[in-house]
């Protein structure tokens, strides 16, 4: 059963639609684990279903990737880097199509898809060029009686766990440097967007990669599935983004089998403007930085932090621009924000925003919640918010920008660092000095100065304190995947 909306009835996406688990080269309907219904969260209704994969699945997945290892890792660096490579050529070549789908089951506006499909893509291309540049090193040891040689080798098998909101961007950022490095790896997308993690394995498929290399599952069992796979010892990895709490819970599993973990885990952003920051500079990243993906980011500005000369100019042309963004489906061409993920994300947006204004906070703009035909929160600007009010001290993960007022640069980084996050922070100021030396102190592992946006696959990006643990991207992102081997030797 497959039932698409009307803008996408004509689309030709159906024909890349699969719903099955991919194992060892093999699509399976995995009958025995039943299904999981598909969501298009601009209507509620539901789409389609995908297999829901089973403990033994998991096993049979983590058998075809051990199985497929060695000769993964035997393949030429230079021929890895060519399938990478035509992973990014068919993913760009088919740029429209994954966005639409992407919109489909997250929701996320048009711009923002076509967004992340490029994103998504610049990781393969990255990460084909980084496949042939794994230098190693040799130096004399310092007593002169032999050498010191360094080199890099695939860790092993992979699991990669990834979240709904950005379901290419976040897979392809571990799938390319996994295969990069030469592991072979089980990739776990989310429940809420498998549609597109499926449609990647079959083009990555499509574009060279053997079988048992990329396998993939679905599964309602992510606890007990997961858990599984890693006290498996022929699993050596985890790679994980998702949030700080499944995070714990998955390093705790991981530490019985001391297997090697990259995590990355919820945001809680700051965005500080100071009073000589440009003034339209400054909003038009705050839009960016909080409105990506409406909000639903790791990335997303959720503190407004903002100095007290400037903050009534701020706090209005935030909330006119707020005002103005048309809210509607995803895939419809005149949506600018699409619906949250799920009725349950409306619903917790709004309980804190009320919470807020019941507490003395002014509503500058949006505000409203509705579920009357999918999951809708209105673009909110919010000012007043009580310190220590759940809009402040969690993940609103929603377009919601509450704005608070300091005095000095003192009083914004001692608010910018006064949360158990550390992903990313936002700084605006045209005096550079101090800018930089606000990002040094600003204790987060990237920061945006003068920019609302700072992901590229070729940077190194990951958090600090409770935001995580390791980098994706850059050169850092293929050595998450690399095991050190020393050889001490003479000649
Ligand atoms: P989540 O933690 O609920 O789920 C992430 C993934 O883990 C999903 O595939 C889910 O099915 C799986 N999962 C859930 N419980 C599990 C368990 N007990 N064992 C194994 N797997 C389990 O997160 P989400 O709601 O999908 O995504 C939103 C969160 O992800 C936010 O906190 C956001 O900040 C974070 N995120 C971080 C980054 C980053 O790079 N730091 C990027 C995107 C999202």
């Amino acid at each position: 059963m497959l039932d698409l909306p009307g803008a996408l009835s004509d689309s030709g996406l159906a024909a890349a639609i699969r719903t099955d688990l991919l194992i060892g080269g093999k699509w399976r309907d995995g009958s025995e684990g039943g299904r999981i219904d598909v969501l298009d969260p601009s209507t509620g209704k539901v789409i389609t279903s995908v297999a829901n994969a089973t403990i033994g699945d998991g096993m049979a997945a983590v058998a075809a990737a051990h199985e497929a290892g060695p000769k993964w890792a035997a393949v030429a660096p230079r021929q890895r880097a060519e399938i990478l490579r035509r992973c990014f050529t068919l993913m760009t070549e088919r740029a429209e199509m994954f966005a639409q789908l992407i919109s489909l089951e997250n929701g996320k506006a048009m711009p923002d898809a076509r967004g992340e499909v490029a994103y998504a893509a610049e990781f393969f291309r990255w990460f084909s060029e980084e496949a042939v540049r794994l230098v190693g090193e040799v130096s004399v040891a310092p007593g002169g009686a032999y050498r010191i040689l360094v080199e890099h080798q695939p860790i092993g098998v992979s699991v990669l766990v990834t979240p709904w909101n950005f379901p290419a961007a976040m897979a392809t950022r571990k799938l390319a440097p996994a295969l990069a490095a030469g592991c072979t790896c089980i990739l776990k997308p989310a429940t809420e967007t498998p549609l597109t993690a499926y449609a990647m394995a079959a083009l990555m498929e499509e574009a060279g990669v053997p079988p048992g290399v990329v396998n993939v599952l679905t599964t309602s069992r992510s606890g007990p599935l997961v858990s599984a796979m890693l006290h498996d010892p022929r699993v050596r990895k985890l790679s994980f983004t998702g949030s700080t709490q499944v995070g714990r819970t998955l390093l705790k599993e991981a530490a019985d089998s001391v297997i090697s973990c990259s995590m990355e885990l919820g945001g809680n952003a700051p965005f500080v403007v100071f009073d000589d920051a440009d003034l339209e500079k400054a909003l038009d990243g705050a839009m960016v930085a909080k409105m990506r993906n409406g909000g639903e980011a790791c990335t997303a500005a959720n503190r407004f932090l903002v100095q007290k000369g400037i903050a009534e100019a701020f706090s209005r042309g935030l909330a006119e621009r707020m005002r103005a963004l048309a809210m509607g489906p995803g895939y419809d061409a005149a949506s600018q924000v699409g619906p949250m993920i799920n009725r349950a994300a409306v619903e917790r947006i709004d309980s804190w925003v009320r919470e807020a204004a019941s507490e003395g906070a002014k509503i500058l703009t949006g505000g409203e919640a509705d579920l009357s035909s999918g999951f809708y929160y209105s673009p909110t600007v919010i000012s007043g918010v009580r310190d220590g009010a759940k809009l402040l001290s969690d993940e609103i993960f929603g377009p919601v920008a509450p704005i608070t007022i300091f005095e000095t640069v003192d009083d914004a980084v001692a608010l910018a660092n006064r949360t158990e996050y550390g992903l990313i922070a936002y700084v605006y100021t045209e005096d550079l000095k101090k800018g930089l030396q606000v990002s040094e102190r600003i204790e987060a592992g990237m920061v945006g100065l003068n920019r609302g946006l700072v992901s590229d696959p070729a940077a190194p990006f990951g958090g600090v304190k409770q935001s995580g643990l390791g980098r994706e991207g850059g050169h850092h992102g293929i050595m998450e995947f690399c095991e050190i081997k020393y050889i001490a030797t003479s000649w």
